[in-house]
């Protein structure tokens, strides 16, 4: 199974926050998911970077 490590930035402080795998062949390219930013202490939209 193609599974890739990633990490997620915030968008708004831009600090990488999680490290989570996904699937190649069922998630896509590029994905944003709303996850609690522990500088900001509250939720905002995290973004996959390499
Ligand atoms: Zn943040």
């Amino acid at each position: 199974m193609p599974r890739e490590l990633v990490t997620l930035a915030c968008t708004e402080c831009k600090r990488r926050n999680y490290t989570t795998t996904r699937n190649k062949r069922t998630t896509p390219n590029r994905f944003e998911i709303k996850k609690f930013c522990r500088f900001e202490r509250k939720h905002t939209l995290h973004r996959e970077t390499k």
